[in-house]
């Protein structure tokens, strides 16, 4: 099972890390020890000062699929929910400034949180659905689909040039303005819609 994350997919992000807006999808993967169930705590580990959130729609893989054509790629993903990318923002600038790779600051161990999964079919539309977090029963985050600079479909016609995708990998699809930092005892609740999906404690 693979773990894929798009970064810089929504403006208002890009902008707010001073980042310039892509030609092509920014990708990187997390491992799959990286997986934190919806209700299990986030221990923030010893080797960051600066844990960021970042809310994310998250697609399941629904079937095996490479080089996927535009017209069939969404026969390829049918679940979604919503989960949290958890970033040691500290370590990410400084391997950024290096020019190295993302992975310490992305992959580590319970950094992908995982909500519960509902159809496709439970959603209006596709290319309009509506996500927040939640962080002590404040809205810090909201996006919706349609303000992706990838769609969905995109995404997955751009990493399956690149990796066969297998039913069960996972896509993180960016996060939208108003990531921050983590601190012990926040509890952090995400929804799709009003439809909480996702709820974990920072310890
Ligand atoms: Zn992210």
């Amino acid at each position: 099972m693979k773990i894929f994350c798009v970064g810089r997919n929504y403006i208002d992000h890009a902008k707010e890390l001073n980042n310039d807006i892509p030609p092509e999808p920014v990708i990187f993967m997390k491992p799959p020890t990286a997986l934190l169930r919806n209700g299990k705590p986030f221990y923030i580990p010893d080797f960051s000062n600066n844990i960021h959130y970042e809310a994310e729609l998250v697609v399941k893989i629904s079937k095996n699929g490479k080089h996927i054509e535009k017209e069939f790629a969404r026969e390829y993903y049918n679940e979604l929910t919503v989960g949290i990318d958890f970033t040691a923002r500290d370590i990410q600038n400084k391997l950024k400034d290096k020019g190295l790779p993302w992975e310490l600051a992305k992959g580590f161990d319970f950094s992908a949180g995982v909500g519960e999964w509902i159809d496709f079919t439970d959603v209006l539309k596709r290319s309009d659905i509506d996500f927040r977090l939640d962080i002590n029963h404040d809205t810090v985050q909201t996006g919706n689909s349609s303000n992706m600079i990838f769609s969905i479909d995109n995404l997955i016609i751009y990493i399956s040039r690149f990796f066969k995708l297998q039913a069960g990998d996972l896509i993180y699809t960016g996060t939208p303005a108003g990531v921050g930092k983590l601190k012990n005892g926040d509890k952090l609740e995400a929804f799709i819609g009003d439809k909480s999906l996702f709820y974990c404690e920072v310890r």
